[in-house]
């Protein structure tokens, strides 16, 4: 499903990612693990067009992009296909629930409006906000806020969804409502790339876990070997840091 090659990308004279190559099959959970600063993040938003890597190349399906030299049109096309939830959830603080999951719809994919608004209904009734959907981001805790983030990202259909840290700003008690609906919809069969801290949800949902350090893929494999047989001494590190 995506492919990507030897991105490299660098803010001014530090080099951030260092050539990483990820292959992500229909309906894989791929969790991202490693320390802090270590490019996990942009990672993600180089594969979804929100920085531009210096360099490197991606397949999403059929289409071959060079990720540094993407035409606007490429992009367009691409970002149709993923979708992004942020760890501060980027809603419109103006606008509500079920005007924050329509937005993209209608104006990003000219979707009609009453459509569009059937769409909104269904996913939020899935992330159990259905009472929501006309509060406004401030009425809503930080967890309902994600779940608006996580419907919004559902609403595009896309064939992969990149979770940013989706839990890491929410108060403690409010991290089990979001990761409920994350391990929910990975059932369902969404393909999901997930940087996150939740080593439970990694344990429990991904199928392939890959631990990145210093802007590189170190390692990677299925939840029980990283968890239970790291090979490499930097994932030893880490894992013993945060277990
Ligand atoms: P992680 O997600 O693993 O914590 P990031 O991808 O957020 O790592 O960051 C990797 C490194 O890149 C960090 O040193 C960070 O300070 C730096 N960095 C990230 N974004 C920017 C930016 N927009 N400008 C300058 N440096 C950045």
């Amino acid at each position: 499903m995506l492919a990507i090659n030897n991105i490299h990308k660098c803010f001014g004279k530090q080099e951030v990612l260092k050539g990483v190559d990820l292959t992500i099959d229909k309906g894989d959970v791929v969790v991202i693990l490693g320390p802090s600063g270590s490019g996990k993040t942009t990672l993600l938003r180089c594969i979804n067009f929100l920085e531009q890597a210096d360099q490197g190349e991606a397949r999403f399906g059929d289409e071959q992009v060079n990720l540094s030299t993407a035409s606007k049109k490429q992009i367009y096309s691409l970002r149709q296909k993923t979708a992004f939830v942020f760890q501060n959830y980027n809603l419109f603080n103006n606008k509500t629930a079920l005007e924050n999951v329509t937005e993209g719809l209608i104006i990003g994919r000219k979707v009609p409006k009453a459509t569009a608004v059937q769409i909104a209904k269904a996913e939020l009734d899935k992330v159990g906000l259905s009472d929501k959907y006309d509060a406004y981001p401030s009425q809503l805790s930080g967890g309902q806020q994600q779940r608006v983030g996580i419907a919004r990202a559902l609403a595009l259909n896309p064939d992969i969804i990149l979770f940013d840290e989706p839990t890491s700003a929410l108060d403690p008690e409010l991290v089990g409502e979001v990761l409920s609906v994350m391990k929910t919809i990975a059932r369902e069969g969404t393909t999901m790339l997930v940087v996150t801290h939740e080593m439970s949800f990694a344990k429990e949902v991904a199928n392939r876990v890959i631990f990145m350090d210093g802007g590189m893929i170190v390692e990677e494999g299925t939840p029980k070997e990283i968890f239970e047989h790291p090979k490499e001494e930097r994932t030893q590190q880490f894992l013993k840091r945060v277990l």
